[in-house]
């Protein structure tokens, strides 16, 4: 475990977000489902983007990593690390408007599938990728894993389905990315451009026929999908987003 130095532990506590660095929370968040335990150096709540932002620019300004975690059900230690775990599946558990025409809904980064498919039924919907962790996964650890179920050949995993995202990037930028919309749009055109230069070998590596490849940065969903930042973010385990 890294000890929060005074400056640490100062930019934190100003960030306005709640921060825990006690020895039951930093031993409670210190695991997994993974086989690895990383105790982290403080771990934060936020309660909104804009919390999650000013705690994420805190955590740069002070030099420790961020490690964004949902239900931490994830296999390969994504959700565990030694700086600032940020706890997104807390707060952020309400699930906001549907549009029953188009079949979108809004929904918090902590939202658990079992919720949402509660949520939807009634409607006669529901989400289609059925990871086996439905009872606890978040949509946000669904979005960062890319997750799926024993399902995915018929409904594809989840980037297939997520039509818009709200990101807090590592400098604390909060931006709406997504087909048609305005956010990142620099950033946007860089990616569509790196694709577009690999694209033979990202053809090569990634054929189209693959359903679900795990690990790696979606640059296959990206070549297919120009100009729509969600393609590069889902899967990207919280590195980028
Ligand atoms: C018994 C078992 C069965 C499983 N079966 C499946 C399966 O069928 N299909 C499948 O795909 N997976 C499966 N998993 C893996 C895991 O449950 C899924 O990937 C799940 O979607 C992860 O969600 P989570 O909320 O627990 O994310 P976490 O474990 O908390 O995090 C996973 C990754 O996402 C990042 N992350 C989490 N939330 C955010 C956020 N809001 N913003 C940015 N990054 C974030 C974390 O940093 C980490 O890298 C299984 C795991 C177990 C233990």
């Amino acid at each position: 475990m890294v000890a929060l130095s005074d400056h640490q532990r100062r930019s934190l506590a100003d960030s306005g977000c709640e921060v825990r660095s006690d020895a039951l929370t930093r031993t409670l968040y210190a695991t997994d489902a993974s086989i690895y335990r990383v105790e982290p150096a403080a771990v934060a709540f936020p309660r909104s983007a804009a919390e999650a932002a000013a705690v994420v620019r805190a955590a740069a300004d002070a030099g420790l990593p961020v490690i964004p975690r949902g239900a931490g059900t994830g296999l390969a230690g994504g959700a565990i690390g030694d700086g600032l775990v940020v706890d997104l599946a807390r707060h952020s558990r309400q699930i906001g408007s549907l549009d029953r025409e188009r079949r979108t809904v809004h929904v918090g980064a902590g939202v658990v599938l079992d919720q949402l498919n509660a949520f939807l039924r009634p409607h006669g919907l529901w989400f289609g990728p059925d990871v086996a962790t439905s009872s606890r996964a978040t949509l946000g650890g669904m979005i960062a894993n890319n997750s799926s179920g024993a399902h995915a050949p018929v409904y594809g995993t989840t980037v297939d389905h997520v039509e818009a995202l709200e990101v807090v990037l590592a400098d604390g930028t909060v931006a709406v990315v997504g087909r048609g919309r305005d956010g990142l749009e620099e950033l946007r055109d860089q990616v569509d451009r790196l694709v577009a230069r690999h694209a033979a070998t990202i053809r090569e590596r990634l054929p189209e026929v693959l359903v679900k490849r795990w690990p790696g940065y979606g640059l296959d969903d990206a070549l297919r999908h120009p100009g729509d930042l969600t393609r590069i973010v889902c899967g990207s385990e919280g590195t980028l987003a």
